[in-house]
């Protein structure tokens, strides 16, 4: 445990929303020795769908101390950038990088919090702003805590608290999503991928792939997953018909694993035909259950009204090219807890932390637009990255 210098007025925390910007906060602010309290509304431990996620320092640091979990341990290692033209030939250049899984973030998070801590299969209905802090009400029952944090992801019920009208738009793309494992792919293919981050950027299209831990995070080869991402663009029919599952049920802003329609299978492997070089489109062919995410923009201009600060997706949602949506939400904690240990006062360290987040958050926004803009990703109407809403 480590010394606290300024949180007289701060003893307990109510965090909605348990994924990992709710853990991440929630980790973090236990270790200053406040009384946290997660409210998660899924009841459970969440599948882990394998879907990769590059390592990033905060991450990294993050999981090293305050987990006590070798990050080289639950990642796998890449050596070098590998680019396909349409044609299946490839060129490479040296770049190390970590890439893991978000099961193998999630894991040790949760496994730091007990089930008082951690109180699945609730759902925070209201917050209601005290003076001195904030009631967080689940069912019936009223829980006052002295600061409490937003952590509903994308589609924040709660975000409109602290930044009202910033629900994120649709960037006109979805990123089809595979995970296989290795066992299954043959040994040739296989090769090809070996200690690569490959991509493939053709006509308003991009494929990216890489090696992550397999189940509980392991790294043994041959026992991890092939992880692939693949932007397309989409209009909002497109989109519906994506989302739409084989049961005819609607998932609106995401499809996920198992539930894709046979239509939209199909057309996928076609358009893989199509479209993508030789070793990658056979990384497409051997994934059973493709999946999907629509692509959203989402920023806000305040993080913090009074006692409630927002964090992770329900704050800036950033495109995925940043590969920066699991560390900004872990350098929103890393910062959170920096501030309240050595700004003197709560209200100083919570404003000072809200100038640092707010700038980070709208500069990963600007980059992760610019980035889909250069691909030729962006809707036409896409949020122009130069304009303000705001
Ligand atoms: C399949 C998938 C793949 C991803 N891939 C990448 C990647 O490659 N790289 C990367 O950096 N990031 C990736 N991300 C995003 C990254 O995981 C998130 O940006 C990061 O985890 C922060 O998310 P969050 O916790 O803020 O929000 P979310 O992960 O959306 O979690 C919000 C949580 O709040 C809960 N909740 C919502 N409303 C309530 C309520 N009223 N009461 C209680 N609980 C509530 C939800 O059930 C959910 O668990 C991916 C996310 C997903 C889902």
């Amino acid at each position: 445990m480590l010394a606290v210098t300024s949180l007289s007025d701060i003893k307990t925390v109510g965090v909605v929303g348990g994924s990992l910007g709710g853990l991440f906060q929630a980790v973090a602010l236990s270790e200053l020795g406040l009384d946290v309290t997660v409210w998660e509304r899924s009841a459970g431990r969440p599948d882990d769908r394998g879907a990769g996620i590059v390592l990033q320092p905060s991450v990294a640091w993050f999981l090293s101390v305050f987990c006590g979990v070798d990050p080289d341990q639950v990642s796998v290692p890449v050596t070098h950038r590998q680019f396909f033209t349409r044609d299946g030939r490839s060129h490479h250049t040296l770049m190390r990088q970590q890439m893991i899984s978000w099961g193998a973030i999630y894991k040790p998070l949760r496994d730091r919090l007990d089930t008082v801590r951690y109180r699945d299969g609730q759902h925070v209905d209201v917050l209601t702003p005290r003076p001195d802090g904030v009631d967080v009400q689940v069912g019936a029952a009223v829980h006052p805590v002295d600061l409490a944090i937003i952590a509903d992801g994308s589609a924040s019920r709660h975000r409109g608290l602290v930044a009202p009208n910033r629900e994120p738009r649709y960037a006109g793309y979805v990123a089809y999503r595979g995970v296989i494992d290795e066992g299954e792919l043959p040994e040739e293919l296989s090769a090809v991928f070996r200690d690569r981050f490959s991509f493939y950027d053709g006509d308003r299209t991009q494929f990216l792939c890489y090696f992550i831990p397999g189940d509980f995070g392991t790294t043994e080869p041959g026992k991890r997953r092939m992880n692939w991402v693949w932007y397309v663009r989409a209009d909002a029919a497109d989109l519906d018909r994506t989302t739409t599952d084989r049961n005819g049920t609607a998932h609106g802003l995401s499809l996920p694993p198992g539930l894709i329609a046979p239509q939209v299978h199909a057309e996928l492997l076609d358009r893989a035909r199509r479209l993508l070089p030789q070793p990658i489109r056979e990384l497409v062919e051997h994934t059973r259950e493709p999946f999907a995410q629509a692509i959203l923009d989402g920023r806000v201009s305040r993080m913090r009204k009074d006692r409630i600060l927002l964090t992770g997706d329900a704050a800036f949602v950033v495109r995925p090219h940043t590969a920066a949506s699991a560390e900004k939400a872990a350098a929103d904690a890393i910062t959170l807890f920096t501030a309240l240990q050595q700004v003197p006062s709560v209200e100083a360290a919570l404003e000072a932390w809200e100038r640092d987040r707010l700038a980070e958050g709208a500069a990963l926004y600007r980059h992760g637009v610019g980035l889909g803009q250069r691909m030729g990703l962006n809707a036409p109407e896409a949020t122009p990255i130069t304009r303000r809403t705001d």
